[in-house]
């Protein structure tokens, strides 16, 4: 009642403010402000609440802030109206998914089947095939052309490994004519329960929509969903949980797409356990090979993945190599789906700064790089995630963990104390990783609640975890000083 009526009171006070035509979204307070000092007259900030902002903004300032203020991403989230952006801000969801419910490793004859029989040429073929749209902005008839197209694309490759649980629909939207794509592997046994992979099928160019190839951003990541599903077909996976993929339409004017999805989702409660967003995985710009964004996606989801990449990928032909770091706000789809509540993980090409440069212009082809090498990295982690998440039907399951489990941990002078609470399952190994992803401390332990003395290490934020026998496993953040 006082949010409604608060609510009312802004709207009635705002009424007068806006004099410009635009669109409401919220974004960062700092870039807010940025762009106010910019362009004061296309922008009106409505309502700060914390570091988010809710404003009302031109096309035009919109543009200005997908150019000048972020290197990747719109850096706002558009929002159909005044009343969404303030719920978004003002009542972050948190769905309080219990860690232990399905983050466990299992699947490795599944996983090694499909890994082995990742294409890096399908890669390459699908991304020269998009880019031969010669653009997909979202506004442009080559868009919905390249959405109707990948519909019959998914229809066809499912088909041809004869797979009868699986469907493909567009999801039309009320914020861009260019509708998303969706592809649904119904679950063998847990079907109610989704695993969702993405990436963003719309390009956009600052010289002009009209030549805006998008071969890195984002063909690369649809490319790359693509082959990892395929993978899953020619190995006859067949999921426990129902996996959906999904290529988002007008992700670059604020990701319009996947917003309208993770909202219907979530207004629908459909149970989203995990998402995977996959936007950029072609341009080998870093020394590590991944780059898991740590900022608005899921700490557990993140160190899940590098649980599968440890796992997985450690070395041999399958090598994997990873680092984190930071994007921005609203810098690609996973945010849609933190912002309602579910959790997320964005596997990079590169550490946001060294990524590839040439987004968002026509120069943005294929032939920069040359090679599917790098997306078939990302092809294989997402597989990865999809088979370890969804789990394979009739393998054998992983028993709950009560969702009152909490893992509580704490570093006095050197000294690590851990008191894992509400499970009646015995937890035999504690990791510790730096925020790198770099594994500090690996040991075997005995008891559910105990310490253990921390070797040397640098002051920082490190990811404490245990395992049990039955291979669940719950982690939590320690600040060592
Ligand atoms: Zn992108």
């Amino acid at each position: 009642m006082k949010t409604l009526l608060t609510l009312c009171l802004l709207v009635s006070f705002l009424g007068q403010a806006q004099n410009f035509e635009g669109f409401h979204a919220t974004m960062s307070l700092q870039d807010a402000k940025e762009l106010k000092k910019d362009v004061p007259a296309q922008v009106e900030i409505l309502k700060e609440y914390r570091n988010e902002a809710v404003v009302y903004m031109t096309e035009e300032a919109s543009h200005l802030l997908h150019d000048r203020v972020l290197v990747h991403g719109p850096g706002y989230i558009f929002m159909p109206s005044l009343e969404a952006a303030i719920e978004a801000v003002e009542h972050p969801r948190n769905r309080a998914r219990n860690s232990l419910l399905s983050f466990s490793i299992t699947e490795d004859v599944a996983v090694d089947a499909a890994i082995n029989v990742i294409n890096t040429q399908n890669i390459e073929n699908h991304i020269l095939e998009l880019e031969g749209y010669g653009t997909r902005y979202h506004t442009m008839a080559s868009a919905t052309q390249a959405a109707e197209d990948l519909k019959v694309k998914w229809e066809d490759m499912a088909a041809s490994y004869s797979r009868t649980d699986v469907s493909v629909r567009l999801f039309n939207h009320s914020g861009t004519g260019m509708p998303s794509v969706i592809m649904t592997i119904t679950g063998a046994e847990i079907p109610e329960e989704f695993v969702v992979v993405g990436g963003h099928l719309d390009s956009t160019s600052s010289q002009g929509n009209d030549d805006a190839p998008g071969a890195d951003d984002d063909a690369s990541g649809i490319a790359t969903i693509t082959e990892a599903v395929r993978a899953l077909f020619e190995t006859n996976f067949v999921p426990k949980r129902t996996i959906e993929v999904m290529a988002y339409a007008a992700e670059e004017i604020g990701l319009v797409g996947s917003n309208e999805i993770a909202t219907q989702y979530d207004n629908n409660n459909v149970d989203v356990i995990a998402v995977g967003q996959f936007d950029m995985t072609n341009y080998n710009g870093s020394t590590n090979d991944v780059s898991l964004i740590t900022d608005f996606t899921s700490g557990n989801l993140n160190l899940f993945m590098m649980n599968l990449m440890d796992h997985y990928n450690a070395s041999g032909e399958h090598a994997i190599t990873y680092a984190t770091s930071l994007c921005n706000y609203g810098c690609s789809d996973h945010a849609s789906w933190t912002g309602r509540g579910y959790w997320s993980t964005f596997p990079f090409e590169a550490n946001f700064g060294q990524h590839n440069g040439s987004i968002h212009t026509a120069g943005d082809v294929y032939s920069l790089s040359g090679t599917a090498v790098h997306a078939t990295k990302f092809a294989k982690l997402c597989a990865e995630f999809l088979i370890e998440i969804a789990k394979s039907e009739g393998s054998l399951g992983v028993p709950d963990v009560s969702v009152n489990t909490t893992l509580l941990v704490n570093v006095n002078q050197g000294v690590l104390q851990y008191d894992i609470q509400g499970s009646s399952q015995e937890f035999d190994a504690l990791q510790v990783h730096d925020l790198q992803g770099k594994l500090v401390l690996n040991k075997g332990i005995e008891t559910n609640q105990g310490q253990i003395a921390l070797p040397e290490m640098s002051t920082g934020i490190y990811v404490v975890s245990l395992a049990s026998a039955q291979q669940n496993s719950i982690s939590q953040k320690v600040l060592v000083k």
